[in-house]
């Protein structure tokens, strides 16, 4: 039987893990942390859960090749209930709201309300939203090894959206937000994602949510990781915690496993490398082996960038259905990293009584954080004391602001968790502290690596960073395409 090693159980190793353990493929899986899951992850504080990845899990909605892979490793499927997105989000401006509810009709009627000078804007942006949510990510086999009957069916399922990138597939998120007269609808897109991103993704997104195909699973983050580390094992997976990879040991054009860090020699026909491909080729093996897809990425940061967050947790005595979904409102202008910011989000995890005590919510802020601002923290960062009083500075602040903007949580509101770029990149070697990957801007030609590196036979990439944006189903689908690279060679 073949041996694979496996290094990382974030989304993308355990996907590996589950469908080279079904094929019949002995494999064990090198986790440094103490839990599966990677980014996918969520913690308790003071009683509390904090959930830390799923907004939405793209594939949801049954008939898609996503859906099933989804279900075949365990994340959905029989007894996983999965909770209904009311709204995408909503953004206030000068005391009036706009929420992109999952019933798009409602938003339609809600914009024309709002502006009805923007008519025909925003009839567009909403049909188009339509078109989008037939978006999927397509998961059957790597893209190198598609051929033409492969390509025309990808083609014909994708119909819509192809019109959707005719129109706007050229243009930036500010161009779009642009578009529109009514500052309120200019601030919502704005509020969305930063204003040099692709305007197209803000319709995937919407249209993932008005689709049905973006809902969340029951249990959250942590939850779906389990089951998935659950199904793993059950297919007679091994999965070490704890348990940090040093080296992938070469031998000429070929791998012979792994080192561990307490100098444990593993050996494998095979190694699938699941983590961070900056950290992959600084740490497991010597940079010349990293993919020129990728290189050029990490070279060029201005068309590639990447983001994070400024991110905390509020206790709140009491529940308060005033404050439901994800909510962006402005507010007095504070220092976050290295920028300054005049809106802030709230989002309330009131869909899930089990993430607080009984009578009681938890609420959440993240900032979006850049490259620059991550060097803010890294600097900072190198002076402990100096770096824990900074994110107890501004995480009052914060608490200040959405007590302004929310007053009956005066007295009843306290932080009891807060992190930083740096968080990710101690916890997942992530580069940048990013949690999700490149970012297409308008400028930059949307990339996809291959898993293979040439000169080394049997070493395969699995990862989020080898499709722009990343997120869970990249993840997914990198796991499964280095599974089935390995499957192939039999
Ligand atoms: C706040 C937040 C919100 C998000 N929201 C969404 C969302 O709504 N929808 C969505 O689709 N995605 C979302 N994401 C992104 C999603 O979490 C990631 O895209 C996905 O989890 C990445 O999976 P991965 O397997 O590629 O990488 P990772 O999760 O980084 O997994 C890599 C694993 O390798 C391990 N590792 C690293 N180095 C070593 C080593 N030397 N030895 C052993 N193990 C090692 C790491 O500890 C980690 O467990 C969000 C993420 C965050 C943090």
């Amino acid at each position: 039987m073949k041996k694979v090693a496996i290094i990382g159980a974030g989304i993308a190793g355990m996907t590996a893990g589950v469908l080279l353990q079904k094929a019949g493929y002995q494999t064990e899986i090198f986790e440094k942390n103490p839990v599966p899951g990677g980014q996918c992850t969520g913690w308790r504080r003071e009683g509390y859960f904090i959930d830390n990845c799923i907004h939405w899990l793209t594939g949801t909605r049954e008939g898609s090749g996503l859906h099933e892979l989804w279900k075949e490793i365990g994340a959905l499927g029989e007894g996983v209930e999965v909770y209904e997105k009311e709204m995408f989000f909503s953004s206030k401006l000068n005391g009036e709201v706009l929420t992109f509810w999952r019933d798009k009709e409602k938003t339609r009627k809600e914009m024309l309300a709002l502006s009805p000078e923007d008519e025909k804007e925003i009839n567009k942006l909403i049909d188009y939203v339509e078109l989008a949510e037939t978006m999927t990510v397509p998961v059957e086999k790597p893209f190198d090894a598609m051929n033409l009957i492969d390509f025309m069916k990808l083609g014909m399922s994708m119909k819509a959206m192809g019109k959707v990138m005719k129109e706007y597939g050229k243009m930036d998120i500010k161009e779009l937000a642009l578009r529109f007269k009514h500052p309120l609808i200019q601030r919502a897109i704005i509020d969305y994602m930063p204003a040099g991103y692709q305007a197209y993704a803000f319709l995937v997104s919407y249209g993932t949510v008005t689709g049905g195909n973006g809902d969340i699973p029951k249990g959250g983050s942590l939850a779906m990781a389990m089951r998935i580390a659950g199904k793993y094992k059950e297919k007679g997976g091994v999965l070490h915690t704890n348990t940090t990879v040093e080296k992938i040991l070469l031998n000429g054009k070929k791998a012979e496993g792994i080192l561990l860090k307490d100098g444990i020699k593993v050996e494998a026909d095979y190694v699938v490398c699941a983590c961070d491909t900056d950290y992959t080729f600084r740490a497991l093996l010597p940079d010349i082996y990293m993919p020129k897809q990728l290189r050029l990425q990490y070279e060029e940061r201005e068309k590639y960038p990447v983001s994070s967050g400024f991110q905390l947790a509020y206790a709140v005595d009491g529940n308060f259905s005033q404050i439901t979904g994800t909510r962006v409102f402005s507010c007095k202008e504070l220092q976050v990293g290295s920028h300054k910011v005049q809106s802030m989000s709230i989002q309330s995890y009131d869909y899930e009584p089990d993430f607080a005590p009984e009578g009681k919510m938890i609420l959440q802020s993240n900032f979006s954080q850049t490259e620059e601002d991550y060097t803010y923290w890294e600097t900072l960062c190198s002076d402990k004391t100096a770096y824990e009083q900074k994110k107890k500075e501004i995480a009052g602040k914060a608490m200040e602001r959405v007590v302004t903007e929310y007053p009956f949580l005066e007295g009843k509101i306290h932080v009891i968790d807060v992190w930083t770029p740096i968080t990710y990149t101690r916890y997942c070697n992530a580069y940048k502290g990013a949690y999700m990957s490149f970012v297409n801007t308008k400028q930059a030609k949307s990339i996809t690596v291959p898993g293979t590196i040439k000169g080394i036979d049997n070493v395969l990439l699995a990862s989020q960073w080898l499709m722009g944006s990343g997120g869970l189903p990249t993840a997914a689908a990198m796991g499964k395409f280095a599974a089935w690279r390995i499957i192939k060679e039999g």
